[in-house]
């Protein structure tokens, strides 16, 4: 059987039709599967269509979030609550389209291959500042971890073992792209047109993507807390030159001169300094959000669930 998860965030003009859109696709090629929706605390009537349609259809499995918690933590939610032998990654907008899943499911049923990846072969209509930010965002993750992850996506299929070895992680602070990566396993590509939205809008802002990308970042590298060390390094070797060429000045007498050295100097090393601390305090915060342990998301309900799980 085949899982398809879905995370859905005030999405009530989406469900119904993307529902009946897998479905139909489905039951067409024969394909045994579950749906399962995670309603992310959608503020307008998506729970309630999500309600109707699990009541509607057995198959169909909605796990209501007590509020917002982000697609990834309705990622792991519904990694949570798969009982396929594999699972799909979708998004509610039919952007990541349907008839791909089929072309996914059957490379992993013909092949010995755990994750059948979706890879943007267009990114459809993109903003080009997003495109750019975009790139500057995956060449730093893949200079910094080693994972190429450039066109990737989270429209992935992921065999039965992946999503136990993802739901085994401790971790709370995920970044579900590169974590599926992260794993290993037997990977193929596919390669799909992203679609246009098709009912609402983007529910990502600048400013929700800005802190993704900082976390995602730094739940996946030490890199800039290395980058701290080095420029501590660099400011140490400039100050041994000027620690010289000041004695220098001392001993031939010509002193006084060089208050521009000095103002440029505290300028540079404090701001320096300033945002090195910045980048400690934030892992700070990031291992101290992790201690906590608290769990990745709260379930107010679920409806035709297979697993008596959390
Ligand atoms: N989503 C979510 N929680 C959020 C934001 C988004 O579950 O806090 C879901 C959303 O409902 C959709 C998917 O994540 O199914 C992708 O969101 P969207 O289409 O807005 O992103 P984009 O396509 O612009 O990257
Ligand atoms: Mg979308």
């Amino acid at each position: 059987m085949l899982s398809i998860i879905i995370p859905s965030y005030n999405e009530e003009e989406n469900v119904t039709n993307t529902a009946n859109v897998v479905v139909g696709i489905m039951e067409q090629n024969q394909i045994d599967f579950e749906l399962i929706f995670i309603n992310d605390g959608s503020t307008d009537n998506t729970w309630e269509k999500l309600k109707e349609l699990s009541h509607n259809d057995k198959r169909i499995i909605s796990i209501n979030f007590s509020r917002n918690f982000g697609k990834e933590s309705a990622i792991y939610a519904g990694l949570a609550n798969v009982s396929g032998d594999c699972a799909v990654l979708m998004d509610c907008d039919l952007q990541h389209p349907p008839e791909t899943i089929v072309e996914m499911y059957s490379i992993w049923k013909n092949n010995d291959v755990d994750v059948v990846e979706g890879i943007k072969a267009d990114r459809g209509k993109e903003k080009k500042a997003y495109r750019g930010f975009a790139k500057l965002f995956y060449k730093l993750i893949h200079k910094a971890s080693g994972i190429d992850m450039a066109d990737s996506s989270d429209f992935k299929l992921l065999d039965r073992k992946v999503v136990e070895s993802l739901n085994a992680m401790p971790e709370r602070l995920t970044f579900f792209r590169a974590l599926s990566s992260w794993v290993g396993f037997k990977t193929e590509k596919v390669y799909f047109e992203v679609a246009e939205r098709h009912s609402g809008e983007s529910k990502f802002t600048i400013g929700t993507l800005i802190k993704y990308a900082f976390s995602s970042i730094t739940s996946f590298t030490n890199l800039p807390m290395q980058i701290v060390t080095g420029c501590g390094v660099v400011i140490f070797l400039l100050a041994l030159i000027m620690g010289v060429n000041t004695l220098y000045n001392y001993i031939t007498g010509n002193s006084d001169a060089g208050f521009t050295t000095v103002i440029l100097l505290i300028l540079l090393t404090s701001s320096i300094l300033m945002v090195s601390l910045g980048i400690i305090g934030y892992y700070l915060s990031k291992i101290y959000d992790e201690i906590k342990h608290r769990p990745r998301f709260i379930i107010r309900d679920i409806e035709n669930s297979k697993r008596d799980k959390k």
